[in-house]
Protein backbone atom coordinates (compact mmCIF):
# COMPACT_ATOMS: atom_id res chain seq x y z
CA UNK A 1 0.00 0.00 0.00
CA UNK A 2 0.90 3.60 -0.42
CA UNK A 3 1.96 6.54 1.89
CA UNK A 4 0.39 9.64 2.13
CA UNK A 5 2.57 12.63 2.29
CA UNK A 6 1.70 15.91 4.17
CA UNK A 7 4.14 18.25 2.28
CA UNK A 8 4.24 22.28 3.32
CA UNK A 9 4.75 24.95 0.86
CA UNK A 10 6.11 28.73 1.10
CA UNK A 11 3.57 30.92 2.84
CA UNK A 12 5.33 33.89 0.35
CA UNK A 13 8.97 33.57 -0.30
CA UNK A 14 9.55 29.98 -2.88
CA UNK A 15 13.26 30.01 -1.04
CA UNK A 16 11.48 28.33 1.84
CA UNK A 17 10.26 25.26 0.17
CA UNK A 18 12.52 22.68 1.02
CA UNK A 19 14.73 19.95 -0.67
CA UNK A 20 12.77 17.79 0.66
CA UNK A 21 9.56 18.93 -0.14
CA UNK A 22 10.73 19.50 -3.99
CA UNK A 23 11.59 15.54 -4.30
CA UNK A 24 8.64 14.35 -2.27
CA UNK A 25 6.50 15.96 -4.95
CA UNK A 26 8.81 15.04 -7.91
CA UNK A 27 8.69 11.30 -6.72
CA UNK A 28 4.82 10.73 -5.57
CA UNK A 29 2.83 9.32 -8.03
CA UNK A 30 -0.10 11.96 -7.94
CA UNK A 31 -0.41 15.24 -5.86
CA UNK A 32 -3.92 16.27 -4.38
CA UNK A 33 -3.93 19.74 -4.44
CA UNK A 34 -6.55 22.41 -2.75
CA UNK A 35 -6.05 24.68 -6.27
CA UNK A 36 -4.52 22.67 -8.53
CA UNK A 37 -3.85 26.28 -10.56
CA UNK A 38 -2.71 27.80 -7.89
CA UNK A 39 0.04 25.04 -7.10
CA UNK A 40 0.69 24.17 -10.84
CA UNK A 41 2.94 27.55 -10.67
CA UNK A 42 4.66 26.11 -7.32
CA UNK A 43 5.34 22.93 -9.65
CA UNK A 44 6.23 24.81 -12.76
CA UNK A 45 8.83 27.09 -10.51
CA UNK A 46 10.63 23.96 -8.99
CA UNK A 47 10.60 21.58 -12.66
CA UNK A 48 8.17 18.82 -10.87
CA UNK A 49 6.12 17.27 -13.58
CA UNK A 50 3.87 15.25 -11.55
CA UNK A 51 -0.02 15.25 -12.00
CA UNK A 52 -2.76 16.57 -9.89
CA UNK A 53 -6.13 16.21 -8.36
CA UNK A 54 -8.08 18.56 -6.79
CA UNK A 55 -8.81 18.62 -3.16
CA UNK A 56 -10.54 21.07 -1.22
CA UNK A 57 -13.17 22.03 1.26
CA UNK A 58 -16.03 21.48 -1.41
CA UNK A 59 -15.52 18.01 -2.91
CA UNK A 60 -13.47 16.47 0.26
CA UNK A 61 -16.52 14.14 0.95
CA UNK A 62 -16.14 13.16 -2.96
CA UNK A 63 -12.48 13.12 -3.45
CA UNK A 64 -12.38 10.68 -0.31
CA UNK A 65 -12.97 7.17 -1.37
CA UNK A 66 -11.36 7.55 -4.94
CA UNK A 67 -7.57 9.08 -3.01
CA UNK A 68 -7.95 6.30 -0.73
CA UNK A 69 -8.82 3.55 -3.02
CA UNK A 70 -5.34 5.22 -4.97
CA UNK A 71 -3.68 4.88 -1.72
CA UNK A 72 -4.72 1.20 -0.90
CA UNK A 73 -3.87 0.43 -4.14
CA UNK A 74 0.21 0.94 -3.57
CA UNK A 75 0.19 5.02 -5.00
CA UNK A 76 1.93 7.22 -3.26
CA UNK A 77 0.02 10.67 -2.29
CA UNK A 78 1.74 14.05 -1.65
CA UNK A 79 -1.39 16.67 -0.02
CA UNK A 80 -0.82 20.34 -0.45
CA UNK A 81 -2.44 23.20 0.59
CA UNK A 82 -2.10 26.93 -1.25
CA UNK A 83 0.32 28.35 1.31
CA UNK A 84 1.81 26.96 4.75
CA UNK A 85 0.74 23.43 6.52
CA UNK A 86 -2.17 21.14 5.01
CA UNK A 87 -4.66 20.61 7.89
CA UNK A 88 -3.79 24.32 9.71
CA UNK A 89 -6.85 26.12 8.56
CA UNK A 90 -6.67 24.73 5.44
CA UNK A 91 -8.06 21.03 3.86
CA UNK A 92 -6.16 17.63 4.89
CA UNK A 93 -7.49 16.60 8.19
CA UNK A 94 -10.39 14.41 6.64
CA UNK A 95 -7.57 12.40 4.68
CA UNK A 96 -5.33 12.45 7.43
CA UNK A 97 -8.35 10.87 9.74
CA UNK A 98 -9.13 8.26 7.21
CA UNK A 99 -5.35 7.39 6.29
CA UNK A 100 -5.23 6.80 9.94
CA UNK A 101 -8.48 4.83 10.32
CA UNK A 102 -7.44 2.26 7.37
CA UNK A 103 -4.04 1.90 8.69
CA UNK A 104 -2.22 3.95 5.38
CA UNK A 105 1.25 5.42 6.64
CA UNK A 106 1.25 9.38 6.61
CA UNK A 107 3.97 11.06 6.81
CA UNK A 108 4.39 14.83 7.58
CA UNK A 109 7.22 17.06 6.39
CA UNK A 110 8.11 20.05 8.44
CA UNK A 111 7.72 23.77 7.14
CA UNK A 112 6.67 26.82 6.58
CA UNK A 113 3.54 28.11 8.52
CA UNK A 114 2.30 31.51 9.39
CA UNK A 115 0.89 30.61 12.98
CA UNK A 116 4.55 29.36 14.60
CA UNK A 117 6.46 32.22 12.10
CA UNK A 118 4.44 34.89 13.77
CA UNK A 119 4.88 33.83 17.06
CA UNK A 120 8.07 33.58 17.40
CA UNK A 121 8.84 37.09 16.39
CA UNK A 122 5.93 38.19 18.20
CA UNK A 123 8.11 38.99 21.58
CA UNK A 124 4.84 37.49 23.42
CA UNK A 125 5.28 34.44 25.74
CA UNK A 126 5.41 31.64 23.46
CA UNK A 127 4.31 28.84 24.99
CA UNK A 128 1.59 27.78 26.16
CA UNK A 129 0.14 29.08 23.41
CA UNK A 130 -3.04 28.23 21.71
CA UNK A 131 -3.69 28.54 18.18
CA UNK A 132 -7.56 29.37 17.23
CA UNK A 133 -7.01 29.83 13.29
CA UNK A 134 -10.09 31.94 11.77
CA UNK A 135 -12.92 32.97 14.08
CA UNK A 136 -16.49 31.98 12.85
CA UNK A 137 -18.18 34.32 10.32
CA UNK A 138 -21.52 33.74 11.82
CA UNK A 139 -22.02 36.51 14.56
CA UNK A 140 -23.29 34.35 17.60
CA UNK A 141 -20.27 31.37 17.09
CA UNK A 142 -18.47 34.42 17.08
CA UNK A 143 -19.22 36.37 20.26
CA UNK A 144 -18.98 32.98 21.73
CA UNK A 145 -15.81 32.49 20.53
CA UNK A 146 -14.58 35.61 21.64
CA UNK A 147 -15.71 34.78 24.89
CA UNK A 148 -13.97 31.91 25.26
CA UNK A 149 -10.91 33.52 24.12
CA UNK A 150 -11.24 36.62 26.32
CA UNK A 151 -10.87 33.86 29.42
CA UNK A 152 -7.55 32.91 28.10
CA UNK A 153 -4.73 32.98 29.87
CA UNK A 154 -2.12 31.88 27.31
CA UNK A 155 -0.53 33.43 24.15
CA UNK A 156 -3.42 33.06 21.20
CA UNK A 157 -3.09 33.17 17.48
CA UNK A 158 -5.51 33.99 14.95
CA UNK A 159 -5.95 34.12 11.45
CA UNK A 160 -7.78 36.57 9.35
CA UNK A 161 -8.16 37.83 5.69
CA UNK A 162 -7.01 41.70 5.01
CA UNK A 163 -11.12 42.54 4.29
CA UNK A 164 -11.98 41.91 8.43
CA UNK A 165 -8.93 42.08 10.10
CA UNK A 166 -10.05 46.14 11.19
CA UNK A 167 -12.96 44.49 12.36
CA UNK A 168 -11.77 41.77 14.83
CA UNK A 169 -9.41 43.88 16.24
CA UNK A 170 -12.33 46.35 17.35
CA UNK A 171 -14.11 43.24 18.65
CA UNK A 172 -11.49 42.08 20.26
CA UNK A 173 -10.54 45.67 21.78
CA UNK A 174 -14.44 45.35 22.82
CA UNK A 175 -14.63 41.50 24.46
CA UNK A 176 -10.66 41.83 25.87
CA UNK A 177 -10.04 45.09 26.83
CA UNK A 178 -8.26 48.15 24.97
CA UNK A 179 -5.41 47.63 27.11
CA UNK A 180 -4.37 43.97 26.25
CA UNK A 181 -1.21 43.33 23.86
CA UNK A 182 -1.47 42.44 20.14
CA UNK A 183 1.17 41.73 16.99
CA UNK A 184 -0.09 41.65 14.14
CA UNK A 185 2.45 39.79 11.62
CA UNK A 186 1.84 41.10 8.36
CA UNK A 187 3.16 39.52 4.74
CA UNK A 188 5.31 37.38 6.62
CA UNK A 189 8.38 36.64 4.41
CA UNK A 190 6.83 38.61 1.42
CA UNK A 191 8.86 41.86 0.44
CA UNK A 192 6.00 44.12 2.55
CA UNK A 193 6.35 41.99 5.96
CA UNK A 194 5.69 44.06 9.12
CA UNK A 195 5.35 44.16 12.28
CA UNK A 196 2.69 46.10 14.16
CA UNK A 197 2.59 45.89 18.15
CA UNK A 198 1.17 47.59 21.01
CA UNK A 199 -2.59 47.83 22.59
CA UNK A 200 -5.57 46.64 21.04
CA UNK A 201 -6.63 50.46 21.14
CA UNK A 202 -2.93 51.60 19.56
CA UNK A 203 -3.73 48.93 16.85
CA UNK A 204 -7.08 50.53 16.25
CA UNK A 205 -6.00 54.26 16.10
CA UNK A 206 -3.00 52.55 13.25
CA UNK A 207 -5.73 50.88 11.43
CA UNK A 208 -8.15 54.14 11.97
CA UNK A 209 -5.58 55.74 9.51
CA UNK A 210 -4.33 53.15 7.34
CA UNK A 211 -6.19 50.41 5.34
CA UNK A 212 -4.78 46.62 6.17
CA UNK A 213 -3.29 45.50 3.53
CA UNK A 214 -2.19 41.86 2.98
CA UNK A 215 -2.22 38.89 5.16
CA UNK A 216 -2.07 38.88 8.76
CA UNK A 217 -1.55 36.93 11.29
CA UNK A 218 -2.56 38.33 15.33
CA UNK A 219 -1.21 37.03 17.78
CA UNK A 220 -2.81 37.97 21.62
CA UNK A 221 -1.40 38.06 24.85
CA UNK A 222 -3.47 36.11 27.15
CA UNK A 223 -5.63 37.20 30.16
CA UNK A 224 -2.62 36.85 32.23
CA UNK A 225 0.34 38.15 30.18
CA UNK A 226 2.02 41.01 32.35
CA UNK A 227 4.78 41.50 30.04
CA UNK A 228 5.22 44.86 28.46
CA UNK A 229 6.40 44.54 25.00
CA UNK A 230 10.08 46.39 25.05
CA UNK A 231 9.79 47.92 21.82
CA UNK A 232 7.51 51.17 21.91
CA UNK A 233 4.29 50.64 20.88
CA UNK A 234 4.02 53.01 18.65
CA UNK A 235 1.79 53.50 15.79
CA UNK A 236 4.23 54.39 13.27
CA UNK A 237 6.34 51.22 14.18
CA UNK A 238 5.02 49.33 10.81
CA UNK A 239 6.74 52.59 8.57
CA UNK A 240 9.99 51.96 10.68
CA UNK A 241 10.30 48.27 10.41
CA UNK A 242 9.98 48.52 6.56
CA UNK A 243 12.73 51.43 6.61
CA UNK A 244 14.80 49.16 8.31
CA UNK A 245 14.52 46.53 6.17
CA UNK A 246 14.86 48.11 3.40
N1 LIG B 1 -2.15 26.47 6.14
C1 LIG B 1 -1.63 27.81 6.31
C2 LIG B 1 -0.53 27.79 7.37
O1 LIG B 1 0.02 26.74 7.65
O2 LIG B 1 -0.17 28.86 7.90
C3 LIG B 1 -2.75 28.79 6.65
C4 LIG B 1 -3.80 28.90 5.58
S1 LIG B 1 -5.11 29.98 5.98
C5 LIG B 1 -6.28 29.58 4.72
C6 LIG B 1 -4.56 31.56 5.41
C7 LIG B 1 -4.33 32.55 6.53
O3 LIG B 1 -3.02 32.34 7.08
C8 LIG B 1 -4.33 34.01 6.11
O4 LIG B 1 -5.64 34.55 6.14
C9 LIG B 1 -3.45 34.67 7.14
O5 LIG B 1 -4.16 34.90 8.36
C10 LIG B 1 -2.42 33.58 7.38
N2 LIG B 1 -1.27 33.74 6.47
C11 LIG B 1 -0.91 32.94 5.44
N3 LIG B 1 0.21 33.41 4.86
C12 LIG B 1 0.57 34.52 5.52
C13 LIG B 1 1.64 35.45 5.41
N4 LIG B 1 2.57 35.34 4.44
N5 LIG B 1 1.70 36.48 6.28
C14 LIG B 1 0.77 36.62 7.25
N6 LIG B 1 -0.26 35.78 7.40
C15 LIG B 1 -0.36 34.74 6.56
Amino acid sequence: QGCLYLVPTPIGNLDDMSMRAIQTLKEVDLIAAEDTRNTQKLLNHFAIHTKQISFHEHNTQQRLPELLQKLQAGYNLAQVSDAGMPSISDPGQELVAACVQKQIPVVPLPGPNAALTALIASGLVPQPFYFYGFLPRKSKLRQKALQQLSQLTETFILYESPFRVKKTVALLSEYLGSTRQIVLARELTKVHEAFLRGTLAQVQEYFANNEPRGEYVLIVAGASDSVTISQPADVQLLELVKQQVA
